[in-house]
């Protein structure tokens, strides 16, 4: 063969390969750690380092998982389970308190494959309740179990009940107080905002192109009547369709169930064909903000990017992607 033509067989070679690679399915994963009344002014330099650290360590966690070619699922569990365990955060250890004194958590996880979902409102005794939310789905007919049957539930299937005091922290207790002190009435609208900041949220995009989305919280402080919020709702506060995009909400969940905040960014995506930028904005920025309501989403998209819009001053926040650095903030820009 004439050395030409070796040559150009290679360079086709070379040229499929180089394509073959551009197609691999590009990876993304977003956090967040709930929205509200943050500013620096409430902030003690340690706090900040410390939340900044726990949200890098669970950014690492679930990118380590996509990057192995590991499933989205799994990944948003990684980093959920991470925040679930820091007392930094309204879910899991660190969870507000209920008007009882007692503390009551939800969560909810979604598949964007094939939209299965699991979720579980108002559990008292599970560390983790994201993994709960993710057995309901894998081994229950339901999507969504509740209270004292959630717990059943999660025993039979082997997971260790744990006593509500595990979640027990001072600076929760001490919102309690304040929240009880100042409440004239016992509408949870006139709850401040900063008695509920702090709620998780994990979504991402995996090797094969599947999103998942996840989110665990402790509700509202001095909530009662059993009272549940978007948080393990899906289409509120969780939602992924592959179709779309992955949405974790966190803000005050009464609006956020009404306005189906996670699944209408979704399909605005789908059926409107906008951006998860253009959705996110109209959907946080104007919808819910002329419903007076605050809070914030994460979203990840099939292509990998990523979108993280607030109306709040702050929201704990972070994503790493196949082409972008890990970023954490917390502020309105850092
Ligand atoms: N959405 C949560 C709830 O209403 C609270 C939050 O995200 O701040 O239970």
């Amino acid at each position: 063969m004439k050395p030409f033509i070796i040559g150009c067989l290679i360079l086709v070679g070379c040229i499929g390969t180089i394509d073959l690679s551009a197609k691999e399915h590009p990876i993304a994963l977003a956090i967040h750690g709930g929205a509200g009344t943050i500013t620096p002014d409430k902030m003690t330099p340690e706090k900040e380092k410390a939340i900044r650290a726990k949200l890098t360590e669970a950014l690492n966690a679930g990118y380590k998982i996509l990057d192995q070619g590991g499933a989205s699922l799994d990944a948003v569990i990684a980093a959920v389970n991470i925040l679930e365990d820091s007392p930094l955060f309204n879910a899991g250890i660190g969870a507000v308190y209920t008007h009882d004194g007692t503390h009551e958590l939800d969560a909810s996880i979604m598949d964007g494959s094939n939209l299965q979902a699991g979720a579980v409102a108002g559990v008292k005794r599970i560390k983790n309740p994201i993994n709960l939310a993710r057995l309901v789905m894998d081994e229950s007919v339901h999507v969504m179990l509740s209270g004292h049957g959630a717990e059943e539930f999660a025993q039979s299937n082997g997971i260790e009940l744990v006593d509500n005091t595990l979640f027990d922290t001072p600076h929760r207790l001490e919102q309690l107080r304040r929240a009880q002190s100042k409440a004239k009435k016992q509408a949870l609208l006139d709850m401040p905002v900063e008695y509920r900041v702090g709620t998780v949220g994990a979504v991402a995009l995996d090797k094969k192109g599947n999103l998942a989305a996840a989110t665990s919280t402790g509700g509202m402080t001095n909530k009662r009547y059993g009272r549940v919020g978007d948080s393990p709702i899906i289409g509120a506060g969780t939602y992924a369709n592959n179709q779309s995009c992955a949405v974790s909400a966190t803000g005050h969940g009464e609006f956020f169930i009404r306005y189906h905040v996670a699944a209408d960014i979704c399909a605005r995506v789908q059926y409107q064909g906008l951006s998860i930028q253009e959705a996110g904005e109209k959907v946080i920025n104007q919808v819910l903000k002329n419903a007076g309501a605050t809070g914030g989403v994460i979203i990840v998209d099939a292509m990998g990017n990523v979108s993280l819009p607030f109306n709040t001053k702050g929201m704990y926040r972070g994503s790493k992607t196949s082409s972008s650095e890990l970023k954490v903030s917390i502020y309105g820009t850092d």
